[in-house]
Formats: C-alpha cells, sequence, structure tokens
C-alpha cells in the first residue's frame, strides 16, 4: 500500500499546523535541500507545449528519494471554472523503485510556492521590508500574502488585480485569518499605484504571452522584485528594460531551466545571474546594499517539490489524524505470481485507512 494525500487530507495537515507554521517548516525543508544542492540529480523540466497552456513533468533526486510533480498551468482555464495550474505527485524510494506516497500537488504547489518566495526574499529583500504590493490576485495571491506576513513581518498590502472579484476574494479570504489582524490591505488603483512605496513587489498574474506587468518607472531603488508569474516561454511579466536596469541583480532557481523558461528569457543567453543555492551555501552574499533592486526571477524548480513531497511524507508521521493509503502496487505473497495475486483472486478495497 502507498500513502495518500488527496485534498482533504491536506487541508487537516495544514489546519493541524496553522497555515504560518506549516509555511515557515516548509520553507525550512526547501532552504535544508538547497543546501544540499550537489546531492541531487537535477534537470530542467520536461514541456508539452499547446496554444492555451502547458502541462510538465518534474523530477528530482538525491539518491535516497525520487520524486515527480505533474502540473499544468493554463490561463484561461479560470473563464470556465478551473483552476489554472493543478498538480500531483509521488515520491519514490530509489532502493527499491517502489512509491511511497501519492500526493494532491495543486494546493500543495500554492503552499511551496509561497514559502519559496518568502525563503528568497529573506535573503534578498531589504531587512527593513514592511510594504509588499501583490499584483495578481488570483489562486497563488493569499498563500504569497500569508508567507511574507508571517516570514518577513509585511504589515501593508497593496494589492491589484485587473479582475476586481479577484481582490475582493483575496480580501475577504484575508478577513477571516486572526493570525493576518494586524496586516493592512490597501487596494491599489493599478500596478502603478500598488508599486508605489512598496519594498517588495510580487507579480503572480496568469497571461499566456509576454505581458508587461512592471515597467522602468515602477522600479525604486532597494526593491525586491518576486517574478512567480512569468514561467514558460512565451510568458513573462517584466518589460525587457526592467532586466536592462543598472545595479539589478538577478536570482534563479536552477539556471538551465530559468534561461528557459523565467524573465531571462527575454535577454542574451550570457545575461548574468546567481543560483539561489549559492546564496543559501554562502558563495554568493544575496543582497549587497540597501539601494540594490534584487528580482527573484521564480519558475518553480522540482526540488520544492521533492522537498514538499518528503515534507508532507513525514508529517504524516507525526500528526495524530488518520493516514490514508491506495493500493497503488500489488501486495504479493509470491512476487513472480502477479497474476495469480491479482487477477487470480477476488479484489480487495482499494482506499483504505492505515491501522
Ligand atoms: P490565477 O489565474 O488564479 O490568477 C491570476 C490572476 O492574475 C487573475 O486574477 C488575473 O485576473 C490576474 N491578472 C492577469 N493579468 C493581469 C494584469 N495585467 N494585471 C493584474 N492582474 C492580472 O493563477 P494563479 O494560480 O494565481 O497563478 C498565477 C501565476 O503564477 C500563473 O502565471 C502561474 O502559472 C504562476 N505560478 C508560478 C509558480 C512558480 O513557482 N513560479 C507556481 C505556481 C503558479
Amino acid at each position: 500500500m502507498v500513502d495518500y494525500i488527496g485534498v482533504s487530507d491536506i487541508q487537516r495537515l495544514v489546519g493541524w499546523l496553522g497555515v504560518g507554521p506549516f509555511l515557515e517548516r516548509l520553507a525550512a525543508e526547501i532552504e535544508a535541500d538547497y543546501r544540499r544542492w550537489e546531492a541531487f540529480e537535477k534537470s530542467a523540466r520536461l514541456a508539452s507545449h499547446s496554444p492555451v497552456g502547458v502541462i510538465e513533468l518534474m523530477p528530482a533526486s538525491d539518491g535516497a528519494r525520487y520524486a515527480f510533480k505533474y502540473v499544468n498551468g493554463h490561463p484561461r482555464n479560470t473563464a470556465r471554472g478551473l483552476l489554472t495550474v493543478t498538480a500531483f505527485g509521488v515520491l519514490a524510494d530509489v532502493e527499491t523503485g517502489y512509491p511511497l506516497l501519492l500526493s494532491e500537488l495543486t494546493v500543495t504547489t500554492a503552499l511551496r510556492t509561497a514559502a519559496m518566495s518568502a525563503l528568497a526574499a529573506r535573503h534578498l529583500a531589504r531587512r527593513d521590508s514592511g510594504v509588499m504590493a501583490l499584483i495578481g490576485n488570483g489562486a497563488q495571491s493569499e498563500f504569497q500574502a500569508i508567507a511574507f506576513h508571517r516570514m518577513l513581518g509585511i504589515r501593508e498590502l497593496r494589492v491589484h488585480d485587473v479582475d476586481p472579484v479577484a481582490t475582493a476574494k483575496l480580501e475577504r479570504n484575508l478577513a477571516r485569518l486572526p493570525e493576518l489582524s494586524e496586516l493592512r490591505i490597501v487596494r491599489a488603483a493599478s500596478t502603478a499605484d500598488a508599486c508605489r512605496d512598496a519594498d517588495i513587489v510580487t507579480t503572480a498574474t496568469a497571461d499566456k504571452r509576454n505581458a508587461v506587468i512592471l515597467t522602468p518607472p515602477m522600479i525604486a531603488p532597494g526593491m525586491h522584485l518576486n517574478a512567480v508569474g512569468g514561467d514558460c516561454p512565451g510568458k513573462t511579466e517584466l518589460h525587457p528594460e526592467v532586466l536592462a536596469r543598472p545595479g539589478l541583480s538577478v536570482f534563479v532557481e536552477f539556471e538551465p531551466q530559468t534561461r528557459i523558461e523565467g524573465e531571462i528569457q527575454q535577454v542574451a543567453p550570457d545575461y548574468p545571474v546567481t543560483e539561489f543555492a549559492d546564496v543559501v551555501r554562502g558563495h554568493h552574499p544575496g543582497r549587497r546594499s540597501a539601494g540594490e533592486v534584487t528580482l527573484f526571477d521564480s519558475v518553480g524548480f522540482a526540488l520544492e517539490d521533492f522537498s514538499a513531497l518528503r515534507f508532507l511524507h513525514g508529517l504524516l508521521a507525526e500528526e495524530p489524524g488518520a493516514r490514508r493509503q491506495v493500493d497503488l502496487v500489488p501486495s504479493l505473497e509470491d512476487p513472480k505470481d502477479l497474476y495469480g495475486g491479482t487477477l487470480g483472486v477476488p479484489a480487495r478495497p482499494r482506499l483504505r485507512r492505515a491501522g
């Protein structure tokens, strides 16, 4: 039997820890894995593009565990009542090749993306950052808001979306969280208005084109940019001149993948960037001065999903709630008798509570 985490299990696990502590612990797991960068077998994700979206497979392994995520990105889905991003994944044992955990990763992707964004900002944003602009108020936005309030002490959020219904949803959801009672939420009239006086700007918009969400006049000295929405070829959020700004330092997850998918797909292949792993391992100082503009060109890297699956699997052992398992792999008395042990006997229940 293989451990199984569905959407209701994630609700239970996050509810048990609390979303803030969950994000903190997940960020610590991601950071720990980035510190062991050399231990990982890394590859850019395998993407299958269509005119309306992308479906991707994201594998990573540290030699003891192997993980992969299936994820899609379909910006027009919301108009059909569907999510832009959905995902699921598997954690497996390298020794036997057996899957250990099959998990939902739609909610988990939002959690891990927010944890990763806030983790990067801890190393790259000014320590006195208190105001964040949040452009794009869709599915990812609450997670980003909670992570930045919890992990960076953001006390004012300046929110903007071309869809005012999305912004109203974000405001409503955040207002329900007692731990955010000290977070001031200001609705901005435009992206430029949201960015005014912001220390950090997070963009999490969805549009399958080279969108221009941030332009040079919106960028002020000392800002940290957390660009989440530009994450596949032909899908970016920054005006190319933002990348040409003197003194801008760009940080990426896994350089070969970000060159294809990130904001830096818009610039020359030798444009200088720093991998985040170099920052957490002390090979690069991260932010070097209060006036520097830093950009985390986030696309989402398989190592973060590996960390999330590893964390979730460990949490199942800690949490007192019911643990579920699925019969994803046959359990046989004689491993050579696949027929006799499966098609030759009556079917047993497919999903069960672990004992
Ligand atoms: P979503 O469709 O739920 O929300 C996107 C929001 O952006 C919508 O409310 C839309 O109205 C708004 N928007 C579109 N164009 C805009 C504009 N010009 N100005 C302001 N707002 C605009 O999508 P989501 O699940 O929240 O994902 C947001 C983006 O983040 C997507 O592009 C997704 O692919 C990306 N993403 C990246 C990572 C990562 O690791 N980097 C992880 C998950 C999602």
